[in-house]
């Protein structure tokens, strides 16, 4: 069969990795960057509003025992108002024709479930009126509700007493299950777009395949990936985000290789492959994203200093100032001006292994000798000082002292489960398989705070 090598550009070009590995950890929030978002209903008034409410700011502390809400006045009406930069919840309200009185007592009220002071620009209020009893005073202000979170909401109510009380009001959530599937035709991220997955889920797909998987180079037409995902929702339906990756596989060349989400007893949550390993490795092969393999590990000639000489890394050219990351959890043991590798760091991972950064424009700020870092974390960017001929990083994993081809070397596995926690891994596992066989259609898995 041929094969054929399939450009991920799409993909590469955007810094995922580094968002999904900021991710992996974290539970999903709502502050998720491709998060789906279902703007609040805007509810239309029932009648034509009149916006000259509170002409007066007394008539609304003047009863008038003989008049009555007339027909011909509107009846209550809802306005969504949305908080604008620099503005206060006082100016909000008095905008919107809210008495300043009203608007104050409201304010407090709202105080005992909410800090005002955290509104954030974009965010919307929604004010209700009611008739009001007075001619000057058509309607009168009647209630304010606040989105203050995913699935919470704090109102505050006018009581008949006139006084103003806040609620928080919690929704409840519904998670849905959802399965993307397919074969890559052209491009991984077509073959994703096209199933559906969303683009935050296909980063964390890609990132916890990245330490077994050279996407640039592994991925070929007809290769096959398997994704099992949540959707969060709010009962009412009117806010929804993506969750977590549950289950996923790739197939390459016929080879399939499923991962699984799990909690760990220490309360980490990572992915692991069906025998219980860690997808997650210690060291990272491509230790950058939006790079192009330039040069590999061997003898060649040598562009610079023109005769055969051993290429003892891998080079990734990319455009100045790309992020580098640490390939692994470690600790600095060089960072500066090393001769023709320019400016160069070197990380210390265990005693066997160090992996080496070289030809860096700059390092990132606090990244000096001594300096502990994490696996993802941004050490520098690209640059082409020492012996270089254009912006490239050069990438060494150095093994018992020894330069090793990093394309090659068998990654120093992560963690694997033993004991009762492999039992309830392997409870997990069966769970997913069994629910991802059965989706096609969506499935509902009941009402969950949130799946983990
Ligand atoms: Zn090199």
């Amino acid at each position: 069969m041929i094969r054929r090598r399939l450009p991920l550009t799409a993909i590469i070009s955007s810094s995922l990795i580094a968002g999904g590995l900021l991710m992996l950890d974290l539970p999903q929030s709502e502050e998720t960057p491709h998060a789906l978002k279902v703007p609040m209903t805007h509810t239309a008034s029932l009648s034509a509003p009149s916006m000259s409410v509170g002409s007066s700011a007394n008539a609304a502390i003047q009863p008038d025992p003989v008049s009555q809400p007339r027909e011909e006045l509107p009846q209550s009406y809802l306005r969504t108002l949305e908080v604008g930069s620099g503005d206060t919840l006082m100016k909000i309200l008095l905008g919107a024709g809210i008495n300043r009185g009203d608007a104050h007592t409201a304010i407090q009220a709202l105080r005992t479930e909410y800090d005002p002071r955290r509104l954030r620009p974009g965010q919307e209020i929604q004010v209700s009126f009611q008739p009001g009893r007075h001619e000057d005073m058509p309607h009168t202000f009647k209630e304010m509700r606040l989105s203050t979170g995913f699935n919470t909401e704090v109102y505050v109510a006018r009581a008949e007493e006139g006084e103003y009380q806040a609620h928080e009001e919690t929704k409840e959530l519904v998670t849905t299950l959802h399965r993307a599937d397919g074969e890559i035709d052209s491009s991984l991220y077509l073959a994703a777009s096209k199933a559906g997955l969303p683009a935050s889920l296909l980063m964390e797909f890609i990132f916890a395949y990245s330490f077994d998987v050279d996407f640039q180079r592994d991925i070929q037409k007809g290769d096959r990936f398997e994704v099992m995902y949540e959707k969060v929702e709010t009962e009412d339906g009117s806010r929804s985000k993506v969750g977590n990756i549950l289950f996923a596989s790739l197939s390459l060349s016929g080879d399939r290789m499923p991962i699984y989400r799990f909690k760990e007893k220490s309360g980490r949550i990572a992915y692991f492959n069906d025998k219980g390993q860690s997808a997650q490795k210690a060291l990272m092969r491509t230790p950058i994203n939006g790079a192009r393999l330039s040069s590999g590990f061997g003898k060649r000639r040598h562009p610079i200093l023109g005769y055969s000489k051993m290429h003892t890394g891998v080079d990734f050219a990319a455009p100045r100032g790309t992020p580098i990351y640490a390939a692994g959890d470690g600790v600095l043991d060089y960072a500066g001006r090393k001769g023709g590798y320019g400016k160069y760091i070197r990380i210390r991972h265990n005693s066997e292994y160090q992996t080496a950064y070289a030809h860096m424009r700059s390092f990132r700020k606090g990244m000096y000798k001594g300096k502990r870092v994490k696996q993802g974390q941004i050490i520098g960017y690209v640059g082409t000082t020492g012996r270089s001929t254009g912006p490239h990083l050069h990438y060494e994993i150095i093994r018992n002292g020894r330069k090793t081809n990093p394309l090659r070397v068998r990654m120093p596995s992560g963690k694997k489960l033993k004991g009762t926690e492999l039992a309830r891994f392997m409870d997990t596992k069966v769970k997913f398989d069994q629910q991802y066989a059965q989706l096609g259609p969506v499935i509902s898995i009941g009402r969950l705070a949130s799946a983990e």
